[in-house]
């Protein structure tokens, strides 16, 4: 799908991300892919170089996750959005990738937001963990000044004193950012919640103060998934979340 596309569908409806936090092997990521496309899905996620905050956790596949999501994105038909760590990886990605995430981690990462600048790539960029709107503006003007305005923001929690949670997630964050910047944003309830029985609701919530879509975290077989295994729903569970927002899609 190309940049003017995909920001033509943003004005159409609110966008639905979903997918595993890794790609971990071909089968899981298909498997995953084509049931997703049967639930009326806008574009597939998968983490292929993931950021772990434990070197010991499961990295990600790598060169060989890209190539099993590409194959999965020609087979289905499903755009892609897939996280870049360093910008070493870029030339990887300019081909096949929709949508390149700039992850919570990696926001002031200013040689991969310049990097990014200078491209004409759909960028999802994430607000940091411990992110002010000012800090998070700030990496939106790195990617402005190399020439790409093709933003998309993400709402996906920030660290706070809470523990029952992973991080809390902050609606505010919506018209707020939607004012000063004009961009679309996404909320990102799976990595803000670290559990899946509040998904649904702060899905709805995410609609309600005006959020441009969502990006969720789903697996074939959550119990076995090999990273954030707490708040991947299964394929059921998401159906059922689908279900729950037909009527707040269309804009
Ligand atoms: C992710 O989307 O898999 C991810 C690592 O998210 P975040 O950067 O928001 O933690
Ligand atoms: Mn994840």
């Amino acid at each position: 799908m190309n940049e003017k596309e995909i920001f033509e569908l943003f004005n159409k409806k609110k966008i639905i991300i979903a997918g595993p936090c890794a790609v971990e092997s071909q089968e899981q990521i298909l498997e995953i892919a084509k049931e997703l496309k049967e639930l009326g899905v806008d574009f597939l996620r998968g983490g292929c170089y993931k950021p772990r905050t434990n070197p010991n956790s499961f990295q990600g596949l790598e060169e060989k996750g890209l190539e099993y999501i590409i194959e999965a994105k020609r087979i289905t038909n499903l755009p892609i959005v897939v996280e870049l760590t360093s910008e070493k990886y870029l030339d990887k990605y300019i081909k096949d990738i929709d949508i390149i995430q700039v992850g919570a981690r990696n926001m002031q990462n200013f040689e991969l937001l310049k990097e990014l600048g200078k491209t004409n790539k759909p960028i999802l960029l994430k607000r940091g963990l411990c992110a002010t709107y000012k800090e998070w503006k700030g990496a939106i003007e790195y990617i402005l000044q190399g020439g790409n305005n093709k933003i998309i923001l993400c709402e996906r929690g920030i660290r706070t004193f809470e523990t029952e949670t992973r991080n809390t997630l902050d609606l505010q964050a919506v018209p707020i950012m939607k004012e000063k910047t004009k961009l679309p944003i996404i909320i990102d309830p799976s990595h803000s919640a670290g559990r899946k029985d509040i998904i649904q609701t702060m899905c709805k919530g995410a609609f309600a103060v005006g959020a441009d879509g969502i990006i969720v975290e789903v697996h074939n077989n959550p119990s076995q998934s090999l990273c954030d295994k707490e708040q991947a729903l299964s394929i059921g569970e998401f159906k059922n979340i689908m279900e729950s927002l037909k009527n707040e899609r269309y804009i």
